[in-house]
């Protein structure tokens, strides 16, 4: 039911990295994507659905859009396929469903979704993945052939490849659009989530699996603690555990700000700049948008802001 007096708010991300080259034209794309994964979402939590409802809504037009790196748009690996990670998690509960490396899958977080729901088990990989899906009702599993700018831009990178792969800095993302996606939300009865999805990194291995289906790596959500939702180079994301360090923060008293760049501060001393960036929103429903890369897709929108504001770049108005 809806309270017309009742917070709610959704903040998306459509990934960091370093975005060189980008062009008014892509960004201006960007920022469309963003906003119209907004106003779905958005327009749910306005009208009484749940967080959880809002995030899967979210990302799933992230996905169909092809201008992100999921679904539709998701990089290709070293053999030239799609392979998606992606999952969702309840703060209610703490109930997950997660996928690794599902080959030419692009509603991702669907699938992850209804297995949240009819699997007993939390993260499922390959061809598994697929089938657990398939076997239960009220799931139809998306396969679509990589677009075809992803294929020119695969042909570029394996060109540029031949004397060494780069290193996985460079590989995250397509660097001139959009790239990995997710979203937090907390719905009008207080209830917080997360959803993420990904084609990964270009050129990875087949089989690899990133931070993204990782809880307490790329993602967490907890009721009265926080939803957060990281972006950025998997591995190192994975070996920080940059969503555990912003739970444990949050755990300890910190403001979803502090905590948030707190982590990212720990992770950049360790690794090095520009490997990640966060979304995060607090039980109190303040947000924190932190990344240490040269942009990041990012958007939120909330029953105190209800037109969408998105921005890019770390100076742009809007930013958090
Ligand atoms: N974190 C994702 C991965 O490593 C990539 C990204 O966020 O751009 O798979």
């Amino acid at each position: 039911m809806a309270d017309e007096s009742a917070n709610w708010t959704l903040v998306i991300h459509g990934g960091a990295g370093a975005m060189r080259d980008m062009g008014a034209a892509k960004e201006a794309k960007l920022h469309a994507g963003l906003v119209a994964a907004l106003r779905v979402g958005g327009d749910g939590l306005r009208r009484g659905e749940g967080a959880l409802w809002a995030v899967e809504a979210a990302v799933a037009a992230m996905e169909r859009s092809g201008h992100f790196n999921a679904g539709r748009g998701s990089c290709l690996n070293e053999a030239g396929a799609i392979e998606v990670d992606a999952a969702v998690m309840s703060g209610d509960d703490r109930s997950i469903g997660a996928i690794g490396a599902v080959p030419r899958l692009t509603n991702g977080v669907r699938l992850a979704a209804r297995l949240r729901r009819g699997s007993p088990h939390c993260l499922l990989v390959g061809a598994g993945a697929l089938t657990a899906g398939e076997d239960l009702p009220d799931f139809t599993a998306e396969q679509s052939p990589p677009t075809p700018q992803r294929r020119t831009r695969w042909q570029q990178m394996m060109e540029k490849a031949k004397d060494g792969k780069p290193p996985l800095a460079d590989l995250g993302g397509t660097h001139d659009e959009g790239d990995t996606v997710g979203a937090v939300a907390i719905d009008q009865a207080g209830h917080l989530a997360v959803a993420v999805s990904t084609g990964g990194l270009w050129l990875k291995t087949p089989g690899r699996v990133g931070d993204s289906p990782l809880a307490g790596a790329g993602f967490w959500a907890e009721d009265g603690v926080v939803a957060v939702c990281a972006t950025g180079t998997g591995e190192l994301i994975i070996r920080a555990g940059l969503c555990a360090e912003v739970r444990a923060s949050m755990l300890a008293g910190a403001t979803v700000k502090q905590a948030a760049a707190d982590a990212l501060d720990r992770m950049t001393a360790q690794f090095g700049l520009g490997a990640a960036g966060l979304i995060a929103i607090g039980p109190s429903g303040d947000i924190a948008t932190p990344f240490h890369t040269a942009g990041m897709g990012r958007g939120y929108v909330s029953n105190r802001q209800p037109t969408p504001t998105t921005s890019i770049w770390p100076d742009e108005r809007g930013k958090r």
